[in-house]
């Protein structure tokens, strides 16, 4: 497991809980603090680690804004709470980090923005274009929108579905608490403190107290969650004190307290299995002999491959990537639907607009949508004999 430093580490979520970055006594951004995580976020930037941070805040900075009484508050409280404290969080971030040069993107998501397929899809094409661009994307649970039973309520788990959605290899969850201890420390005097897991066991589960305080929603057994979403999509994960100022240049240092999960995987594999494994294809796309030449060597399907296409489906359905012969290929998330991919056969990219009226995407499917077909363990479909190629 790459327990050591941050830096080498290719994509990095930054969950930053309430408590941390909002002082409950005034209901105002922790300046100083928040400056110093600005440096942390910029050092890694320069390593050429690609970061995202998840945010929470709104709530705590709105109920103030807001004179809300404290305590637990109605839901509809909190929906305005979060639209009134969201409005300062945003230009909070935008500042410290433009003070290294560095641009933010602000994104509210909802549940079904990381359950959804097509939902998904979008939001990671999102942050990856953003990640490109060079800008760090600040993310929130879009709660002004999201009622019980369609929302997150703690920012460990969407965190966790951010990390699996970006295919980043690592999590850091900034808390009050320092780690995993074997019972809840502020009750048991003789809980001990778990500096590595290495697998999320029903005794691991157990460890987890069930408590968050009244600012951030999140108590352990979010975080636990979070961990088994996060190290099932690849990255390992780490809990850690954000208490002090660099609070993760802090997790670098030897002698810090903290918890590591292990990945039970890597974020590609995670992906690829996904694909291979537990999507239905829809259709199928043939292509000419150049794409599947390039498609061994990794490549995305592009529009000008594809000979023929079959089956009814929606953009972000699985579709085969058939050969000339019939034999699957692979699978793959299709960046069209199927009425769509049809006028795209054999079109060149530049000339999709004009086919489509609309300024589509270049590839028909990325390679990272893609999981390819291990020879000799593929199905034909029904129709793969037919198909012209
Ligand atoms: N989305 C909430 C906020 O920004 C925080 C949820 C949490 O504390 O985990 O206020």
């Amino acid at each position: 497991m790459n327990a050591g430093k941050l830096s080498s580490f290719k994509r990095i979520v930054v969950k930053v809980g309430s408590a941390l970055l909002v002082d409950a006594a005034i209901g105002q951004v922790r300046a100083d603090w928040l400056a110093s995580l600005a440096d942390d976020l910029a050092q890694l930037k320069k390593a050429g680690v690609e970061v995202l941070v998840v945010s929470s805040g709104a709530i705590a900075l709105g109920r103030q804004l807001l004179k809300l009484p404290s305590g637990p508050l109605k839901l509809e409280e909190s929906q305005a709470a979060a639209a009134v404290g969201q409005i300062e969080l945003g230009p909070a971030w935008n500042r410290v980090l433009a003070a290294h040069g560095y641009q933010t993107g602000q994104i509210l998501l909802t549940l079904s923005d990381t359950e959804e397929r097509r939902r998904y899809l979008n939001a990671r094409s999102t942050l990856d274009t953003l990640l490109r661009l060079g800008a760090i994307p600040i993310i929130n649970e879009n709660d002004t929108v999201a009622t019980s039973e369609i929302r997150y309520g703690d920012n460990d788990r969407l965190a966790a579905r951010v990390a699996s959605m970006a295919s980043a290899d690592c999590l850091v969850l900034l808390s009050d608490i320092d780690g995993l201890y074997t019972a809840p420390p502020g009750q048991d005097s003789s809980a001990e403190h778990i500096p590595v897991v290495h697998t999320i066991t029903p005794a691991i589960e157990a460890m987890a107290g069930s408590a968050g305080s009244e600012l951030s929603r999140g108590g352990m057994k979010t975080k636990i969650e979070a961990g088994k979403i996060a190290t099932h999509a690849g990255a390992q994960m780490v809990i850690a004190s954000g208490k002090t100022l660099h609070p993760l240049a802090s997790i670098d240092r030897a002698d810090t307290r903290k918890t590591w999960f292990s990945a039970a995987t890597n974020p590609t594999a995670a992906r690829k299995s996904w694909i291979a494994g537990s999507l239905e294809p829809k259709g199928s796309i043939t292509v000419d002999g150049g794409a599947v030449a390039a498609l061994q060597r990794g490549k995305s399907l592009l529009p000008a491959g594809v000979t023929a296409v079959s089956g009814q489906f929606q953009r972000g359905d699985c579709v085969w990537i058939t050969a000339p012969d019939g034999v699957h290929l692979a699978r793959g998330l299709i960046t069209y639907d199927s009425d769509d991919a049809g006028r795209l056969i054999g079109c060149h990219s530049k000339d999709i607009e004009a086919r489509l009226g609309y300024a589509g995407r270049d590839t028909m499917i990325h390679r990272d949508n893609m999981a390819m077909v291990v020879a000799g363990t593929d199905k034909r479909m029904p129709d793969a004999q037919s198909v012209d190629s």
